[in-house]
């Protein structure tokens, strides 16, 4: 049986990212979505909200479970008995960054196996990030990020314009 760790801030879940882990529960018996709670960047939602979102978004998906953890990646990659850990790649910008971390993951943990999916052509320029800039401006979003998504964002942007 072959667990795969699919690791990141999902701040939140979008689009780009249920593609990739769609694709992974393909090939794999069983895909972790796993939820850095403590990423170096600023955060629009909590890690109770993340991984909330992120199971709702992902329900539908059999073989995929949600869960957060503190600490190295690679820790939890063995704490969770995944043998393979998957990364999405965009186009522009995310190939140095992966490259660099996936040379660390291989001196810390050499058993562990990295697959990169390319990212979908309709999601190549999607950051949550500028997601959530165009959400909080008011932008339409819904064909980036499931509805439950889109509504909890526009209730964190009500929230903080008060
Ligand atoms: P982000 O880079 O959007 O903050 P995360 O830290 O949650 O996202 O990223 C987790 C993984 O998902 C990374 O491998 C990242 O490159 C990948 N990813 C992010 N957005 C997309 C997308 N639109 N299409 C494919 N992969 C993506």
């Amino acid at each position: 049986m072959i667990i795969a760790l699919y690791a990141g801030s999902f701040d939140p879940i979008t689009n780009g990212h249920i593609d990739i882990v769609t694709r992974a529960s393909n090939l794999f018996d069983k895909v972790i979505i796993g939820i850095f709670a403590t990423p170096d960047k600023r955060l629009t939602f909590t890690t109770e909200e993340r991984v909330d979102l992120a199971r709702r978004a992902v329900a539908h998906l059999k073989k995929v479970e949600v869960r957060s953890y503190e600490g190295i990646t690679v820790e939890f990659a063995r704490e969770v008995g995944a043998r393979v850990m998957v990364r999405g790649l965009r186009m522009v910008g995310d190939f140095e960054w992966e490259f660099e971390m996936a040379m660390m993951n291989k001196l810390l943990a050499p058993d562990l196996e990295l697959v990169c999916f390319m990212a979908s052509q309709q999601y190549q320029f999607l950051s949550a990030s500028l997601m959530k800039e165009v959400s909080s401006l008011g932008g339409d979003i819904s064909s980036l990020v499931p509805k439950h998504v889109a509504e909890a964002l526009k209730k964190k942007s009500l929230g903080s314009s008060r």
